[in-house]
């Protein structure tokens, strides 16, 4: 049997569906631990401190950035984004799969610290549908989608860099392939 990859990083552009896929394969598979970042960004309608976020003031985002708490941070679209480093150390050291949900910036962090970790790239099906996700979404105003989409631009020029690429067509099959490549069906 081969070596099973404990930690696989899922990035991608915003808007691509990441969140959803990954819902989605838990909802099957309680057991693979996804990691819950800290944020600075406020929380959109549904949100839980905690469940989709820990939602943090800059202060306390300086602090566990001061403090080496974070494996990886990143600043994207205003905000800050961070993966508290001690629970996913706890379970990795477990040996159970941890799974992260990050951006481009967080996946090279973690390529540099963890060169062990697989990363993989959910792309959209095209660029307009996209567009159209990020649009359609109806939670951020104009000018927030408008960074969103040129950080999208540069996130998708940095397909190459990762070691899988699935396409976001049908929820259900992505939720299938990165299951399967993270060695848990
Ligand atoms: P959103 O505001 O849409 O929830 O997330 C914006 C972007 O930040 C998404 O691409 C998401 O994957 C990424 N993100 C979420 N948590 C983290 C994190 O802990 N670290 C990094 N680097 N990016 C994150």
């Amino acid at each position: 049997m081969s070596e099973r990859p404990r930690l696989t990083v899922l990035s991608g552009p915003s808007g691509v569906g990441k969140s959803t896929v990954v819902a989605h394969m838990r909802k099957e598979h309680p057991e693979v631990w996804l990691s819950v970042s800290a944020t600075t960004r406020k929380p959109r309608p549904g949100e839980k401190h905690g469940v989709h976020y820990f939602f943090v003031t800059d202060d306390e985002m300086d602090k566990l950035i001061a403090n080496g708490e974070l494996l990886e941070w990143a600043e994207f679209a205003g905000n800050r984004y961070g993966t508290p480093r001690g629970a996913v150390m706890e379970r990795l050291e477990a040996g159970e799969p941890v799974l992260l949900e990050i951006d481009l910036q967080g996946a090279r962090q973690v390529r540099e610290s963890m060169p062990e970790a697989q990363l993989v790239f959910l792309a959209p099906p095209s660029w307009e549908e996209l567009v159209r996700r990020l649009t359609g979404r109806g939670t951020e105003p104009p000018e927030v989608i408008e960074r969103r989409l040129e950080a999208a631009k540069i996130e998708l020029a940095a397909e190459p860099e990762f070691d899988e690429t699935l396409v976001n067509t049908s929820v259900e099959d992505v939720a299938r392939e990165l299951l399967a490549l993270m060695d848990v069906v």
